[in-house]
C-alpha cells in the first residue's frame, strides 16, 4: 500500500459500513422470510419508518444515544456494532491486501461470515440466500482472479482460481454431508443440516479444499475448547450486573431490560427484556408468573423458586434450561440465576447454546487470512491444492 492509499481508507470503511447497514436488515429479515428490499426500515416500537439521515451506520446511532427519534424506545447496540464491524473488516482487507479482486474476496468472505453467525445464533437459520449467494459471488471473484492472471502469467495460468474455487466448495459440502449423514446413521439425531452444507461449500469457494480442512479443524476446536469462555465472561459480567442491580429498583429494573426478568414479592413481572419476552407465551409487564406457556413454563417455575429461595437470602443459578415449543421453531438452551435485589427479585438469563455456523464463520475468517502460510508450513512448501486461492 502506498502512503497516498491511506486517504481513501476512510472511504472504504464508509463502503463496508453501508454494507454492514444491509447486512443488519439481511440479519433481521432472511430468518422470516421477508424481502431485504422493501419496506424501509421501521422502528420496532412506535412503527414509525426511519428517516434517511436517521439510518446512517454508526453515526446516527451515536448521535441519537442509540434510542428512536420519535418513541425513543432504545435500538439495540448490535446495529452499530455490526456497521462497524464489517467497515473495519473492510480496511483491514485493504491495508493487508490492497485494493482488487484478493481484498474483495476477503472482505466480502468475512462480511457473510458476520451475518450468517447472527442468523444461526438468533433463528439457528443460515440463509439460502447468504450461502448460495456469496458461493456464486466467489467463484465469480476466482474467475476475475483468472483473468488478471492470464494476463500476467500467459494462457498456463488459465482457470488457476476458479478450479480451486469449485473442488473447495465441492469438497467442503461433501464432507460435511458425509459427516452429518454418518451423525444421523450411528446417533438417530440431526447433527449438522443442510444449511451447514451449503455454508461450508460457500467457504470452500474462498479457501480452497486446504482450507476447508483447516476450517472445520479450527471450527471444531473452538467449538469444544473455547465453549468455556463464555461462561466464565457471563459470570464476571452477571456478577457485575447484580452488583449495580443491588443498590436500587430502578437500577434493577434496566439491568432487566438489558437481559432478563425482574418481579417485585408477589411474583408480579415489574420489567422484562428481550430474552424473556422473545419466549411464546412468556407473561407480560404487569402479569404475575403463573400464567405461562408451555415453552416458558420452565423459565417462570425457575423464576417463582428463586422468589421463595430469595426471601431466605438465597441465590438460585441453573446452567442449562432448555426452552422448546413441540414444532423446534423455538429453542434455546438459557442459563439463568436469580438474587434478591431492592424491590423484588431479579432474574439474569443467557444463551448457552452456541450453533456450529457460528465457529465456522469465525474459523473461515481466520483461515482466509493465515491459512496460507498455514498450509505451507505443514506441506513444507510443497504445493498444496487450492494454495492459490489463499493469499
Ligand atoms: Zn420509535
Amino acid at each position: 500500500m502506498r502512503p497516498e492509499d491511506v486517504l481513501v481508507l476512510p472511504f472504504v470503511f464508509a463502503l463496508g459500513a453501508i454494507l454492514g447497514s444491509f447486512a443488519n436488515v439481511c440479519i433481521h429479515r432472511l430468518p422470516k422470510g421477508e424481502s431485504v428490499v422493501s419496506p424501509r426500515s421501521r422502528c420496532p416500537g412506535c412503527r414509525e419508518p426511519i428517516a434517511a439521515w436517521d439510518n446512517i451506520p454508526v453515526l446516527s446511532w451515536i448521535l441519537l444515544r442509540g434510542r428512536c427519534r420519535s418513541c425513543r424506545t432504545p435500538i439495540s447496540s448490535r446495529y452499530p456494532l455490526v456497521e462497524a464491524i464489517v467497515g473495519t473488516l473492510f480496511v483491514s482487507a485493504a491495508v493487508l491486501h490492497g485494493f482488487g479482486p484478493v481484498a474483495l474476496s476477503g472482505a466480502i468472505l468475512a462480511t457473510a461470515a458476520v451475518i450468517l453467525a447472527a442468523t444461526d445464533l438468533d433463528a439457528r437459520v443460515l440463509p439460502d440466500e447468504v450461502t448460495l449467494g456469496v458461493l456464486g459471488l466467489g467463484l465469480l471473484l476466482a474467475l476475475w482472479r483468472d483473468v488478471a492472471a492470464v494476463r500476467v502469467h500467459g494462457p498456463a495460468a488459465l482457470a488457476s482460481h476458479v478450479v480451486p474455487a469449485l473442488a473447495g466448495a465441492a469438497f467442503g459440502a461433501m464432507l460435511v454431508w458425509g459427516v452429518g449423514a454418518a451423525y444421523r446413521l450411528v446417533r438417530g439425531a440431526e447433527g449438522m443440516g443442510m444449511g451447514d452444507v451449503k455454508m461450508i461449500a460457500m467457504i470452500g469457494a474462498f479457501v480452497g479444499p486446504g482450507g476447508v480442512l483447516l476450517t472445520l479443524f479450527g471450527a471444531s476446536l473452538a467449538g469444544t475448547v473455547i465453549a468455556g469462555l463464555p461462561a466464565l465472561l457471563r459470570n464476571l459480567s452477571w456478577r457485575a450486573a447484580f452488583g449495580r442491580a443491588r443498590s436500587s429498583p430502578e437500577k434493577a429494573r434496566d439491568e432487566a431490560r438489558r437481559g432478563g426478568l425482574f418481579v417485585d414479592p408477589d411474583g408480579r413481572i415489574v420489567e422484562s427484556g428481550p430474552r424473556w419476552r422473545e419466549i411464546p407465551g412468556a407473561p407480560s409487564r404487569g402479569e404475575t408468573l403463573s400464567p405461562a406457556g408451555p415453552v416458558a413454563r420452565p423459565v417462570a417455575a425457575f423464576a417463582r423458586l428463586a422468589l421463595r429461595r430469595a426471601a431466605s437470602g438465597r441465590t438460585s443459578s441453573f446452567g442449562r434450561l432448555a426452552v422448546e415449543d413441540e414444532t423446534g421453531e423455538f429453542f434455546r438452551v438459557l442459563a439463568a440465576r436469580g438474587e434478591g435485589v431492592a424491590g423484588g427479585l431479579l432474574v439474569l438469563l443467557s444463551r448457552v447454546d452456541v450453533p456450529f455456523g457460528v465457529f465456522l464463520a469465525a474459523a473461515s475468517v481466520v483461515v482466509w487470512q493465515w491459512g496460507g502460510l498455514a498450509l505451507d508450513l505443514l506441506s513444507g512448501g510443497l504445493p498444496f491444492p487450492g494454495r492459490e486461492l489463499l493469499p
